[in-house]
Order: structure tokens, then sequence, then C-alpha cells
């Protein structure tokens, strides 16, 4: 599948013209026009937010898919317009340019979390939010059935819902951080890497008075570069387990199928708040596995916990392995 997308960015709105051409997959061909400005969540067309699925895979297979396998971002090609040789040398000038960004360090999202023994612990997660619409459904979801999940947000959403972001604090739900525009950190260098996450974490800051600590790549998309970025500023890149493709029009019948099949303990579950119009069958969707996987005897848990979990199992099964050895 070969996906061409076109961006322009004008003053004061971004217009994004996206021409999506496919071979091989049938009918997915097709012109649209997106006003990303527009206060309406409706205006978004499904497809544009090339979604996450790629798992937790090797860098360049990531990559790969969020190249081939999905239609760009709209914001992403405006925000990383094609261009020719002579112009990325010109880029890179610039970027060179640029004095360094310099990321504070995570001031939130480190709790003391210890699992029982035998504890079935896996953890929701909810991208691309907050929004208006969606994201106060889920909490309202979460609340009623007293489970905690982690919201990875984007900071173009975040400026416009600061309110949903304090709700989802408030609520005591895990939140990391998304990039500011969706974008694709595997095509950026290390300042834009930068540049992304530390706009991101500023809201974080204004909205819920820290900076996350998790940070999600957008499209899965991670580089050594992104890795690198993550490890030297003490943040900690998340990844999935189980991808709904709730943004893709999945039936929630087969969502609940495809959950309660790859559902194991210490699991990450990829579902999202904003970005389709899809997200209707999300809200179906999540009472029902809540249910489910509860009466598999699994405990929810945001990711922070799940990884304050899995931190302590490590260290007890090296004490253990001294101990043996
Ligand atoms: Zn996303």
């Amino acid at each position: 599948m070969v996906w061409r997308v076109a961006g322009i960015w004008t003053k004061g709105a971004a217009l994004t013209l996206a021409v999506a051409m496919t071979a091989g997959c049938g009918a997915q061909t097709g012109l649209e026009l997106l006003l990303s400005n527009s206060e309406s969540t409706t205006a978004r067309i499904d497809g544009r937010r090339p979604h996450d699925a790629a798992r937790e895979q090797g860098a360049g297979e990531a990559a790969r898919n969020a190249d081939n396998a999905r239609p760009e971002d709209a914001n992403l090609a405006a925000f990383q317009p094609k261009g020719d040789r002579a112009a990325e040398d010109a880029d890179e000038r610039a970027a060179a340019a640029v004095p360094p960004v310099k990321l504070e360090q995570p001031t939130g999202g480190t709790p003391h979390f210890s699992a029982k023994q035998g504890d079935k612990l896996i953890a929701l997660t909810f991208d691309d939010g907050p929004d208006h619409r969606y994201t106060p459904e889920i909490l309202e979801i979460l609340k009623a059935s007293s489970v905690k999940a982690t919201f990875f947000l984007v900071g173009t959403q975040l400026k416009k819902y600061p309110d949903t972001v304090k709700q989802i604090a408030a609520d005591g739900h895990g939140v990391g951080n998304h990039t500011y525009h969706h974008a694709n950190l595997a095509k950026l260098n290390e300042n834009e890497i930068k540049q992304e996450i530390k706009t991101t974490d500023a809201l974080f800051q204004e909205a819920v008075g820290y900076v996350p600590r998790l940070v999600r790549a957008p499209y899965g998309s991670v580089s050594d570069v992104l890795q690198t970025v993550v490890r030297d500023n003490k943040r900690e890149l998340v990844g999935w387990t189980v991808d709904t493709m709730d943004w893709n029009g999945a039936t929630v019948a087969a969502m609940r199928v495809n959950v309660n099949k790859n559902a194991r303990p210490g699991g990450i579950v990829l579902m999202h708040s904003f970005g389709s119009k899809h997200l209707r069958n999300t809200v179906k969707l999540l009472p029902l596995i809540i249910n489910d996987l509860r009466a598999k005897g699994y405990t929810f848990v945001t990711v922070d916990e799940l990884l304050a979990a899995k931190a302590l199992n490590k260290k007890a099964a090296q004490a253990q392995g001294k101990k043996m050895g």
C-alpha cells in the first residue's frame, strides 16, 4: 500500500490536503480535505489518524509500518513537508543553528506499587485525547467501575481541553506524553523530538502540576535517537500488547474477542479517546471488557503501577538468582 500525503500550513489554521492512494487494497482511494484547527472533533476523518497499530517491535519494523501501512497523519504531514535534498540540507543547517532543547526532569508518575504474588495486572490505555466528547464518557465508565487507566495525551488536544486533563488526573488516572503534533518521532532529529515532548510537558505542568514520566510514540514509531532521548531524560517509552484497532472501525464484538484472546498478565491494552469517528464503539466496548477481564481475575492498574510492579518483580528475581547462585 502506498500513501501519499501533501500538507501545507497556512497562518492561523492548518489546511491540509491529503491524497490517499492505495494499491492492492481495494476501494480506498480518496481525496480528503481537513481543517485541522476546527473545533469540531467530527471534522476528523477516519484514517486521518493512522494509529498506533505497530506493536512493540523493532524500531525498523515499526518505522516501516508507520511509513507504509498507514495513511499519514494530517498534522504530521503538515509538520514535516516532504522536500528535496537541498531543502533537507537547509533544514539540517537550520536545526544545527537552533540551540539544543533541554527537557525538564519528570516530576510525576513513580508510584510505590507492589502487586501480591499471583496478581494478574493489566493496564487500559487511551490515546490521542483529551476531547469533550468521548474522553468524558470514558471517564464516567471508569469511575463507575472503579478502574484506573492511563491516557496518552497529545499537546494540541491538551491545549484545547485542559479541564478534561484536570478531570483525568483528579480521577486518579495516569497520564503520558504522546507528543505535541502526534508526530512520527522516528522521522525527527533529537532536537525536534525534544521539542515535541517539551511543549507537551509544559501543558501537563500547567494543567495537572507535574511532568509525566511516560512517553508513547505515535504509530509505535521508535528510533534509536528517540530511545536515547527517553533514556537520558528519565522517561519511560510505553508500547502495548493488545491493539483493539478501535480507531479503524473494528466492531464491538470483534474487539471484545481480540481483547479476551490476547489479554495477558502484565499486558497493556491500546484504545483511543479521540481521533476517529469510530470511538462510539470504544465507549460500548469498555464496560464489556472491564467485566470480562475482572471475571478472569485481572486487576486494573495504571501503566505507572504496572511498571513499578514489574520493576519490583525483576528486583526480587535478581535477588532470588543471587541467593541461588
Ligand atoms: Zn496516537
